[in-house]
């Protein structure tokens, strides 16, 4: 299984350095955030090493989604969440900070005072022009 020596969630994995675990199997590991958004927020990560999401291999990445859906429903029930976002950061520009995959599992609540991102307007054509460019580049990519 790849493993990196410098990153810190292999070391959480490998049991190196002390995690809050909730969960793991063969291939995913889940534990506590750290300084959680709301109480509960939960990491899950592949067990082997990767960058991030885009480089994980499929069965990792399928085995990643299983557990979330099981785990999350352990910690809506446990925590008394009304609800949850599923997120991951990818890259710097996005607010990545442990280069390690991994899934925020963020219980919520009504009236929890978290807000959601401000959304933008598309001017007009450019919803059309954007789907087209974007459908064009994913056929070449598949
Ligand atoms: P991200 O910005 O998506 O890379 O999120 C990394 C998350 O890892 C942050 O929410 C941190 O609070 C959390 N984190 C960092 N170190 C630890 C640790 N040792 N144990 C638990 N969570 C951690
Ligand atoms: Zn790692």
């Amino acid at each position: 299984m790849k493993k990196d020596d410098n990153c810190i969630f292999c070391k959480i994995v490998e049991g190196k350095i002390p995690a809050a675990k909730i969960y793991d199997n063969d291939t995913v590991f889940a534990f506590l955030d750290i300084h959680p958004v709301n109480k509960g927020h939960t990491l899950v990560c592949p067990k082997a090493h990767s960058r991030n999401m885009l480089e994980d291999d499929d069965k990792d990445l399928a085995a990643c989604i299983h557990t979330i859906k099981m785990v999350a429903k352990g910690v809506m029930k446990a925590t008394g969440a009304t609800g949850f976002n599923l997120i991951s950061n990818i890259n710097p520009s996005a607010g990545q900070a442990v280069f390690h995959t991994h899934f925020h599992i963020i219980p919520r609540f009504d009236d929890d005072g978290l807000r959601h991102w401000p959304q933008k307007k598309y001017t007009e054509n450019e919803i059309d022009d954007l789907k087209e460019l974007i459908k064009i580049t994913l056929n070449n990519l598949v």
